[in-house]
């Protein structure tokens, strides 16, 4: 008779870090339920989580073993791990000895665990001595990493969940959390129903499920949040609701804003925003008296090429108001990947070092140099995400490794992608799908082990660090991830140097690199991860507690003088400009039951039934104007290229925006509704983030040829 296990672990979706238990069936087969005991979920999943098994019940579509082929022309022939990893070990040999380090790169992704982000980093920046290792969360959280940094002085959000039922005033920001953070949201609404006196404001260019749900919606025009942001803090300025003590005393930077946000009159401000002087008043009202005022963002703000500057104006509110390091109040970054968070920890970003060590700082590098035993690490920024593929199509890169993620779909200008890999001299992909997009463009193809097949951490969007369990052998030759890491490390002479006897060993090393950081997790071990969850800092001297729920309850910012600083940016959008020839702004964004490129809900027969189709929504004046009736089929047109959906008709949207879904469009399923054949490669300056929700384009009836 086969007996079944019961293993606790975390949803390998979101950010939210829901806690589920998972029952190994005994026959190949899992189950998935919420964790009643879980601090962040109490047992609840959304539709994603709830149906979570059924990604990892289906093996039909999974990799098994190696395979590589000596050139593009060939089909690709089954080999050992060691031909597999024997030449690319080769090949990247010889393009470093040729060129340099810096003509190879890593391309890997938020959904990595924790110890194989660390791996991966301490191979290309200690090893190979090249800083070419970026990530996907780049194009989600980078532009509010770099916000934190500047004005908190650590890229830390200094907020937990528990702040949500302390709260009296919630201002989403940019963020969908109905659909895109439901268990979060579903927090918000038990607040709500035992505190009526809750305040919900939601600030979004789309009428939103959360726009609806909330008690103001600030319905404003495309990339307008600084101004919005500086016309708020301006009617707390000229009341005086600002915490004139809190600002003297703890921050920089007052006098320079209080210029900056008056050089706009309030009319003025809301006329560029496309609001009402009266919301602006109000909203600034309900932060005021507020006891606890929490601020959510995520990829409205982030996904710009202003993205930081949006993100400082928001933390500013907490600042000017006092509202930060008290229960119920503070900026929080709600991260959109299940570890983007530990990725930054362990230092996944192009410009980072291990434990939030930044590559421009030479002691840093030096400390970190000390610690791997390995080469000089390099003083010049990694490419990141949409430079990586740049390199590529120059030729300045020369070989590729992607792992976890699907740029041919994910990256903006996704045909700029497409042609990057096809010029790409070498492509390494290591993924668990046989439909992976990337595999088209592969060299070596290497199989790994998926989400409940190996043991690991991830990090929360609240600092929140937790265990996941293995749960079940992986099918076939697949390794976990960790594992390829250290075979591939053996194979270019460095064994020794990544040899572990188990991946707690790894986490370990990594805890060791945080010692005397601000994001110190010396104490955490995987013995009592296993216990419980924590949040960091963590350090030693703290193991009886579970962590640190609250940052900066001492009012002691991180920044070298421990005052938050206070940042007067422009408030002046550098989005694509609308034209004659293409007058409509895009705006690009999730769907409730989707996940990212839908490569694991995508195979959820169940959660297609929400929104089956791509759609574009456009306000009925724009689609009356152009001959467009409800569902009929439409071409969206850019200066980039081109997709057919079908439009949906709807005032959600403003006139002059429309909006299309960023799930859809493999390449295998013949570029259907790809939204990033239209999207730009503008970044933010700062950040390197993507401008992902404004791309000028126009839309017309579709008409066969
Ligand atoms: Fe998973 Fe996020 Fe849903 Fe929680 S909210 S169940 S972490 S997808």
């Amino acid at each position: 008779m086969q007996t079944s296990k019961k293993y606790k672990t975390t949803c390998c979706y979101c950010g939210v870090g829901c806690g589920i238990v998972v029952t190994d069936t005994g026959n190949g087969r899992i189950h998935v339920e919420g964790d009643k005991d879980h601090p962040v979920n109490k047992g609840m999943l959304c539709s994603k989580g709830m149906n979570l098994h059924y990604t990892v019940n289906d093996k039909s579509d999974r990799l098994l073993y190696p395979q590589m082929r000596m050139n593009r022309s060939m089909p690709m022939q089954q080999v050992s791990w060691d031909a597999a990893l024997e030449r690319t070990a080769a090949i990247f040999k010889a393009f470093i000895a040729k060129y340099g380090p810096d003509s190879v790169g890593l391309y890997v992704s938020g959904q990595c665990l924790t110890e194989e982000y660390y791996l991966w980093n301490k191979l290309m920046k200690g090893f190979i001595g090249s800083n070419n290792i970026d990530t996907n969360s780049r194009l989600c959280m980078s532009s509010a990493v770099v916000a934190y940094k500047l004005s908190l002085g650590e890229d830390a959000v200094p907020v937990c969940y528990d702040d949500i039922e302390a709260s009296d005033c919630i201002l989403v920001e940019g963020a969908n959390p109905t659909w895109c953070h439901p268990i979060l949201w579903r927090r918000i609404e038990a607040h709500r129903a035992a505190n009526p006196d809750l305040k919900i404001i939601t600030v979004d260019p789309r009428r939103t499920q959360t726009a609806t749900s909330s008690d103001l919606h600030l319905q404003l025009n495309p990339g307008t949040d600084v101004t919005l942001n500086y016309a708020i803090a301006r009617v707390l300025i000229e009341n005086n609701w600002i915490d004139n003590k809190f600002i003297v005393n703890h921050t920089d930077g007052f006098g320079e804003f209080r210029t900056k946000i008056f050089e706009r009159t309030l009319d003025e401000s809301a006329l560029i925003c496309g609001v009402s002087v009266k919301d602006i008043q109000k909203a600034a009202y309900w932060i005021a008296k507020a006891k606890g005022f929490l601020s959510m963002w995520t990829m409205g703000l982030n996904q710009s090429v202003i993205g930081v500057n949006k993100n400082l104006s928001l933390i500013n509110l907490s600042l000017i108001t006092g509202k930060i390091g008290k229960p119920g109040n503070g900026p929080f970054s709600l991260t959109g990947q299940p570890n983007a968070m530990g990725g930054r920890e362990v230092g996944g970003l192009a410009n980072m070092l291990a434990s939030h060590r930044d590559i421009l700082n030479p002691q840093h590098r030096a400390e970190m140099e000390t610690f791997w035993g390995g080469t000089t690490i390099s003083d010049k920024m990694g490419l990141t995400a949409t430079e990586m593929f740049k390199g590529l199509e120059s030729d300045k890169l020369k070989a590729i490794w992607i792992a976890c993620t699907n740029p041919m779909v994910s990256l903006p200008d996704a045909k700029m992608a497409e042609m990057a890999l096809k010029n790409a001299r070498f492509v390494v992909v290591q993924d668990i799908s046989n439909k992976a997009d990337t595999i088209r463009f592969a060299d070596v193809v290497l199989p790994a082990a998926a989400w409940t097949e190996k043991e690991g951490t991830m990090t929360n969007a609240e600092r929140r660090v937790s265990y996941l369990h293995k749960v079940s052998e992986a099918p076939g030759e697949t390794l976990p991830d960790a594992e390829i890491i250290c075979r591939f490390a053996e194979k270019m002479g460095w064994g020794d140097k990544f040899s572990y006897k188990n991946f707690g060993e790894i986490y370990e090393e990594y805890t060791r690199t945080t010692a005397g950081t601000n994001i110190d997790v010396t104490g955490v071990s995987y013995d009592l991860l296993k216990q419980h969850t924590v949040q960091w800092p963590y350090p030693a001297k703290a193991a009886q507690s579970k962590g640190t729920p609250r940052l900066f309850e001492d009012h002691r910012f991180y920044t070298a003088n421990q005052r938050a600083k206070i940042h007067a940016v422009s408030d002046e959008n550098e989005s694509e400009k609308t034209s004659e020839d293409f007058p409509l702004i895009l705006l690009t964004g999730r769907i409730r039951d989707q996940w990212h490129t839908m490569t694991k809900t995508g195979r959820v027969n169940k959660l297609k039934q929400h929104i089956p189709v791509p759609f574009l929504e456009i306000h009925p004046n724009d689609a009356r104007s152009r001959g467009i009736e409800n569902e009929a089929v439409v071409e969206i047109k850019g200066k980039r290229g081109s997709v057919k959906v079908k439009a949906r008709t709807t005032d959600e949207v403003k006139e002059g925006n429309c909006f299309l879904p960023m799930h859809w469009g493999r390449i295998l399923d013949n570029d259907f509704g790809r939204a990033n054949n239209l999207t730009n490669n503008l970044i933010d300056p700062k950040s390197k983030e993507p401008d992902f929700k404004y791309s000028a384009v126009e839309v017309v009836r579709y008409q066969k040829p």
